[in-house]
This record gives C-alpha cells, structure tokens and sequence, in this order.
C-alpha cells in the first residue's frame, strides 16, 4: 500500500453520540477485511491528560499497556479491535499545548510570534502523522473530541482541513456524525440540524465526504437523498446510525449500511472482500438469548454514574456472553453501606465485586462489603482499591489488628497493611505520577489464580500509589488470605485469595482494561461462572 490512510470522525449537533462507537464499528469491519487500523482520540480539553479528571466530569480513565491514563473511548478501541492502543492514541489540547510552551522556552521558535496558527495546528497534525507513521498502519482513523462549532475545537477543525488540502482526497475523508431528531408532536425526522451542523463545517472549509446519521427511526430513501442533496455528499455516503440495545451491533449496522465500503471505495482500496465477522456474530447471539441471569453487585462510589465503570461492565458483558449469561449489574454507592444495613442491603446478590477508587469517601462501606462476601461465602472481585478493601477488611477482622488501614485513608494508623510505595513518598505532582501500565505477575502453582489464567507469568495493568505492605505477609498467608500474584522485579503483592472461599480473589491491578470481545478477560468470566453455580 503506497500511502497511510485518513479517516476523520467529527461530530456535531450534540455531544454522545457515538463517535467512538462509530469509529470503532468502521475499524472493527477494516479490520475484518484484513487492513491494519488504529484509532486515535484528539480531546479538546486543557488538562495534559484525564488521569486528574474526576470521573464524574468525564467517566473513567483508561489506562494503556504502555502506562497512558487516556479518554475511554480507548478503551472501546481496543475492545472492538482487540489490538492495544498506545500514549499516542490519544492526545489532548493541554499535551499540545505543552509541547509547543516547552520548544518554545527551548528557543526552537526563536525570533517568532509563537501562534495558534501555524504553531499549534502544526503540532496537532504531527501528532497525527505520528499515529500514521512507520507503517505500521494502512488506514488511522482520529476521532475529534466535543462537537464541531465549539470554541475548543477550532484548532482541530482547522488542522483537519489542512490535511484534507495536504494529502488529497484520495488519502483523507471526513466522516460527520449529526443527529436527526424525532418529533413525536408532528410524528416526524427533522435534518434541519444536520443541515445547519454541515453548514458549519463547511464554514471551517471542510466539505465532509461521509455523514452518520444518528436516529431513533428508521430512515427513509427520501430523508437521506434530501440530507444528500443539501449537505452536497453521495446519496450512498449518507449512513444511517439507529439506535440498538447494545453498542457491539453496531458494526453489523454499519456493515448493512456498506459504511466500510463507501470508505474503501473513496480510498480506492479494495473491497472485495467481504468482512468474515463469524466471531463476532457468535458472541451476539450469545449476548442476545443468555441461558442464565445473575445479579452481581458493583459497590464503589460512583454509583450514579455507570461511565466512571465503563471497563468494568463492559467485561461483564463480555465474560457474561462467554457464559451464555446476561450479568445483572447493580451499582451501589458505597456510602449507603453501613453496619447496621450491610446484611439487608447486599442481600441477594450472587456476586461482588468492590471497585477502584481513591480518596476516603465510602470507604468504610467498601470494607463491609469485603466482609459481608468473605463471610457469607459469595464470590468476591475487589480491583485495586477494592483489593486494598479486602485486606484492610481481613486484618482488622481475622488479624485482629484494630484499626487497621491503608495510609491513603489513615495516615497514622498503627497497622498499615497497605502502604505506600516508597518510591512514591517524594513525589509531589498529581498528573501521570502513579504506578501506571503493564507489570509482571508472577503466579503461585496451585492457587485459583494460577488455573483461572493457565499460567505463571502475566502482564497486567497498574494505577495506584498504594500496596500491600509486606510486613504483613506472613501473617496474611497464615490466616487464610494468601499473597498469590507477586511482581518478580519489585517482590510487591499483585493478588490475594482466600483458598476457603468459594471464590476470593483480590487484584491490585485492573483486569478490566485488558477484557474485549474476542478475548474476554479469564478472572472476570471464572468470576460470572462462579456466580452462576
Ligand atoms: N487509591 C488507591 C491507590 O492509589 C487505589 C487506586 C485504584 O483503585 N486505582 O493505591
């Protein structure tokens, strides 16, 4: 293939959605044609990275193999594609930003007016053509961030322009993804905002060469041709998006829909080949007509919000498909949780998993939950804090070390079974400073851990600041709960079981950012068939 291909993806109208759906859904299907994709994310915030945004503003952080605290829509990326994604996949405005401050005290401007234009869209579309680069890639779709016409967008929109000027037609499209509302009083589709949206693109320069039409309705040949004509795009370039009950339809849509083919057939690449998706379509139709359902209990702080979980109960329909079993996942807050309501309030569900999570609210409530699951025999999963839950939980109760605590609640506690890193103890700065990406873990022989995996040796994804504290860990394994996954470089404990449990494990690193269609993670789906029996 002589050249990398370009595929944009901006939206308009309003903000979710779907773009990262969208984006993943098209590369899900180029995949399956045999082209090699990556998807790159470009947000439009100030922050260096969404590691110090609070999920309630922007739902979880995702982290990468290669220690990125990135947007979630990576963490749709890979579980679409199954391919890992990288620091480079996902940039911000306050990365850009930084880098360009940073040359410009260097004096790589020197004597120049350090502007917007050039200097800012210069980044962003190196940032872009790095993506591209090394040939690693036969076609980079980079979805931008918000919605086209906001004010923090206007340097992406221009240095998508840019590029579509630079690269030609041939190597860069632009796919704009708009909403077409129902009006329910007049029983009616209206593009009147598609128009005005693509009006607004067009102002920016960009005629955008494919349209996503997003809808609760059906539409029909006259809407799209009219959505044609005035937006000036094919007739077959505009696609219809309808609502679906699960996000992983999406692609078979967008297959019916011939999105793939139109993108190819732009790109003057090859579409002969029509995408075997058989995997695919299996794991549908196991998602779609499950033999059982079990109701697991997610406590953790976020409650209200499912997105701050995303990974989270995305691995739960992927392991609950492998099952054949719809996994019923009720968010509970963890400060509703007391002493007096734990039995009542946990009461019936078939599993437990405590969330990660940081700072001290809720926490008490979590240690209950630990307890309740450890003492009512009830499959338990606690992921990094939920982890740390456990073992606080278990040496204050089976130790009987009272008040036992992790310093990152109590920093005085006479028991600091989970410590902090010592590494750590200097550091100052919040942003990108914890222990963050893929680790080593080393599996004792024998232990559930070690047949859940089927191996020794496992890389997993880390961000914490806090540990098991070694100290403890005679005293741990001893009593009952065992230190079972330990890092070979640093001796630190990666997971803890309770062998006399019918299924107690905790991990202080995060399985769910690694869980996607085709590989569902092997803890999350033995966790569901634990549940199950
Ligand atoms: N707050 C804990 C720590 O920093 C756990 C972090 C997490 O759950 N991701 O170690």
């Amino acid at each position: 293939m002589p050249d990398v291909k370009y595929v944009f993806v901006t939206g308009g109208v309003t903000s979710s959605l779907g773009k990262g759906i969208i984006s993943s859904s098209l590369a899900k299907l180029l995949q399956a044609r045999g082209y090699s994709v990556t998807i790159q994310k470009l947000d439009p915030y100030i922050n260096v990275d969404p590691g110090t945004l609070n999920p309630y503003e922007h739902g979880e952080c995702y982290v990468t193999l290669d220690g990125a605290e990135t947007d979630l829509d990576l963490g749709h990326y890979e579980r679409f594609l199954n391919v890992p994604t990288s620091q480079a996949n996902n940039v911000t405005t306050g990365r850009i930003y930084q880098t360009v401050i940073e040359k410009e005290r260097r004096g790589d401007y020197l004597g120049k007016t350090v502007q917007v234009i050039p200097h800012i869209t210069d980044e962003i579309k190196r940032r872009i053509k790095l993506v591209g680069s090394g040939n690693k890639f036969d076609i980079v779709i980079t979805e931008i961030g918000g919605t086209v016409g906001d004010i923090e967008s206007v340097p992406y929109i221009e240095s998508v322009r840019q590029l579509k000027w630079e690269l030609g037609s041939q190597n860069c499209i632009v796919i704009h993804l708009t909403l077409v509302p129902y009006l329910s009083a007049s029983g009616e589709l209206k593009t009147k905002p598609t128009q005005h949206s693509v009006k607004m693109l067009l102002e920016a320069g960009i005629q955008p060469d494919i349209l996503v039409l997003r809808t609760s309705k059906n539409l029909t040949a006259d809407i799209k041709r009219k959505v044609a004509l005035f937006c000036n795009v094919e007739e077959n370039a505009v696609v219809e998006s309808v609502d679906v009950s699960t996000i992983y339809e999406v692609p078979l849509n967008m297959l019916k829909e011939k999105l793939d083919h139109t993108v190819l057939r732009k790109f003057a690449l090859s579409t002969a080949k029509e995408p075997p998706l058989a995997e695919w379509r299996e794991f549908l139709k196991r998602l779609k007509n499950p033999k059982h359902t079990v109701k697991v209990g997610l406590v953790g702080k976020y409650a209200e919000l499912p997105d701050a979980y995303k990974s989270i109960s995305e691995s739960f329909i992927h392991s609950g498909a492998m099952n054949e079993c719809e996994v019923d996942v009720e968010y509970i807050h963890s400060e509703e949780i007391t002493n007096d309501n734990v039995n009542e309030r946990l009461k019936g569900l078939k599993g437990i998993l405590v969330a990660p999570g940081f700072g001290s609210r809720g926490i008490e409530g979590k240690i209950l939950t630990a307890k309740y699951a450890r003492e009512n025999n009830i499959p338990f999963l606690g992921i990094c804090l939920g982890m740390q839950c456990a073992v606080v939980e278990f040496a204050r109760n089976v130790l009987h070390l009272e008040g036992a605590h992790s310093t990152e609640m109590n920093r005085k506690t006479k028991y600091p079974v989970i410590d902090i890193m010592e590494e750590q103890k200097s550091i100052t700065n919040k942003g990108g400073t914890m222990r963050l990406g893929g680790y080593k873990c080393t599996i004792i022989k024998n232990s559930l851990a070690s047949k859940i995996y089927g191996k020794a040796e496992i890389v997993e994804r880390h961000r914490h600041r806090y540990e098991f504290n070694n100290k403890y860990y005679d005293d741990f394994k001893k009593n009952g709960m065992v230190p079972v996954g330990i890092n070979p470089e640093s001796n630190l404990v990666e997971i803890v079981e309770i062998p006399s449990h019918k299924w107690f494990i905790g991990v202080q690193f995060h399985p769910e950012y690694s869980s996607t269609v085709v590989n569902p993670h092997p803890l999350f789906v033995s966790f569901i068939k634990a549940c199950i029996n």
